[in-house]
């Protein structure tokens, strides 16, 4: 079992976390999808931001200053449901600058991740506006570096001898991507979500862990999801990777560990996924579901529960807090103004004790 703040990682190992690896469909016990790569060089890198997943992100005692590179795979809810939680939360909980966000084109502007980003940031205006003045500012930036997505194994992040690319994936229209992380001799790969492709089994070659979706095979889904016969078949078959598909592509990749994910792990589901898996693949794999954490070396990969602290606060990052900027302050109207209530008489005295205590005019 790995308990979140009380292992440091090695100079040259590599950690990933599982913090969302289900559906669309919320679920208390199994969050949409999020990956958390964790380098032995300090760095952090979150890959897609799916409903519920920032509160297992949160629960890894990671400081939000260093939970501040997020890439997207595609923008679907599933894999975007939280980005206002890691941006505001994240803000909230102590980060000191901006969100970055990387994601991919989409066949038109308006599909892209510029557009939803930044449009979210208009979405969430009065958000935004209310923390202004109040917090320091610079935790409420929001940066966004969208990249072609017909690019194929390009580069679209190089720092601190972390390099990743990224390539096409085809799911459900045009605008989506799958990634690969590449440090100190060590790959991560992370298909997002894809249909088998010839770019997948081309530029994940030689990953120590490759992540490609898995999905429910089209029984599964007429039995748990109530769908038709056809509509379980184009669901599963021509917008997602079904069991036996995903064996093919590992059979191909033959990575060090393959990774099934996006499925609702339950016990009378995760066999027949498993099942059809094993029809074509018998190399390493794991069947994800959240909070597990694989500890990468060049001579190891070891699989563990995460154990974490279900009433996690946020964790500091070591640095002074910071001041807001009162010129930021979004002012009151008169009218909201006028209707205070006047409390001084019995808040003046504890007003005038803290700021006694911690040296403030
Ligand atoms: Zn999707
Ligand atoms: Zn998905």
């Amino acid at each position: 079992m790995y308990f979140p703040g009380t292992e440091e990682l090695g100079a040259d190992e590599m950690r990933v976390v599982s913090c969302g690896t289900g559906m669309p469909a919320a679920r208390r016990g199994q969050a949409a999808t999020c990956w958390l790569v964790q380098l032995g060089n300090g760095d952090n890198f979150v890959f897609d931001i799916g409903s519920g997943s920032a509160a297992n992100l949160a629960s890894l005692a990671i400081p939000y200053d260093s939970l501040d590179r997020l890439f997207l795979t595609h923008l679907h809810q599933d894999h975007v449901g939280d980005l206002i939680a890691l941006w505001i939360g994240g803000w909230t909980g102590g980060r000191h600058r901006a969100l970055h966000v990387w994601g991919p084109s989409g066949e038109k502007p308006e599909l892209g991740t510029k557009h939803l980003v930044e449009s979210m940031k208009s979405t969430y205006g009065w958000d935004y506006n209310s923390r202004l003045g109040v917090i320091p500012s610079a935790g409420g930036g929001l940066d966004v570096k969208e990249f072609d997505y017909r690019q194929e194994n390009e580069i679209v992040y190089e720092e601190n001898g972390v390099t990743i690319r990224s390539w096409p994936a085809i799911h459900a229209i045009d605008g989506c991507v799958s990634y690969s992380v590449e440090w100190n001799g060590l790959k991560f790969v992370f298909g997002g979500d894809t249909l088998p492709n010839k770019w997948y089994v081309k530029y994940a070659k030689g990953a120590d862990l490759a992540i490609h979706e898995c999905f429910m095979p089209p029984n599964l889904m007429m039995e748990k999801y109530g769908f038709s016969p056809q509509a379980a078949l184009n669901v599963a078959t021509r917008v997602h990777t079904v069991p036996a598909a995903f064996g093919d592509v590992m059979n191909r990749v033959r990575p060090r560990m393959a990774v099934a994910y996006h499925f609702f792990n339950d016990f009378d589901t995760r066999y027949p996924i498993e099942q059809g898996i094993r029809l074509v693949y018998d190399g390493p794999l794991t069947m994800a579901t959240d909070l597990l954490a694989w500890n990468i070396t060049k001579d190891d990969i070891r699989l563990r529960e995460v154990i974490v602290d279900e009433a996690a606060w946020p964790t500091p990052s070591g640095k002074p807090p910071g001041e807001a900027t009162p010129s930021d302050k979004v002012p009151f109207s008169d009218f909201i103004t006028n209707g205070r209530l006047d409390v001084s008489e019995t808040l003046d005295p504890l007003l005038k004790q803290f700021k006694k205590e911690h040296g403030l005019d």
